[in-house]
């Protein structure tokens, strides 16, 4: 299958093995994961964040029940919400997940938006998971026509080296463990190149002081909500 079907299918396994009731996708662009995600019936909340309110606008439509959806009511509610915004700003309504996925997104950020993306991630919304996939610049070399950059989009493209020294420091900071694993794999006899995508999967490491933390948080929106369906 081609490499971002690979990427929805690592965290849709994920869902099934970790079962998160609330699931944020940032950088979630025409909402195929959050499509995806919504059959799986352990979701009860699903949010998609994007800076480009058009390209969400494209497929939301797919996000809505359908018919039978309200003909066959099911035991659990779901709620998907999409808003416009950065990942570099603070917004409640980002509070509370348990899953966080930012597919493909980090390398698309600007100095300036990257070096907040930590503090908004980790250490505000800070869930119980965080799941990060970017480029392997190592493997660039193996695919046709790449000069510099996969697309000319990406500030960056990362070895496996800068990416997991990033998250390591990271994880220590906001008191997460990480692991590095990826999707795409390298041609018999050119293994050493790694993933064609770097995936960094973070764990919190000590349950959430829930009521304490939230009462620190700020309250004020920074979002536009775009979307919402409740089923
Ligand atoms: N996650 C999707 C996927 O894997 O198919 C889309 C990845 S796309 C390459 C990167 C997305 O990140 C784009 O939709 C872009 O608009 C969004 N993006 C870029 N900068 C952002 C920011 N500061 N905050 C939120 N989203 C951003």
């Amino acid at each position: 299958p081609p490499l971002y079907k690979q990427r929805y299918q690592f965290i849709k396994d994920l869902v099934g093995k970790y079962k998160p009731k609330k699931v944020a996708d940032l950088g979630c662009a025409d909402c195929t994961l959050l499509w995806m995600l919504k059959f799986c019936s352990c979701i009860e909340v699903l949010a998609g964040l994007d800076i480009c309110a058009s390209i969400m606008k494209e497929k939301m439509h797919r996000l809505s029940p359908l018919p039978g959806d309200y003909l066959q009511p099911t035991e659990r509610s779901l709620t998907v919400t999409l808003h416009h915004g950065s990942v570099a700003h603070k917004d409640p309504c980002m509070l509370g997940f348990d899953l966080v996925t930012c597919i493909e997104l980090i390398e698309h950020l600007e100095q300036s938006e990257l070096k907040k993306f930590p503090e908004v991630v980790f250490g505000f919304m800070s869930p119980s998971m965080v799941v990060i996939s970017t480029p392997n610049s190592e493997f660039n070399p193996l695919l046709p026509g790449v000069t510099l950059f996969r697309h000319s989009d990406h500030k960056f493209e990362w070895t496996r080296a800068q990416f997991q020294s990033w998250a390591l420091e990271t994880a220590r900071h906001y008191g997460y463990s990480v692991e590095f694993t990826g999707v795409g794999h390298p041609p018999k006899g050119m293994e050493n190149v790694g993933f064609c995508t770097q995936i960094g999967v973070f764990v919190r490491k000590y349950p959430q002081a829930s009521e304490f933390a939230q009462s620190e948080k700020p309250t004020e929106a920074a979002y536009k909500t775009v979307f919402r369906a409740v089923y």
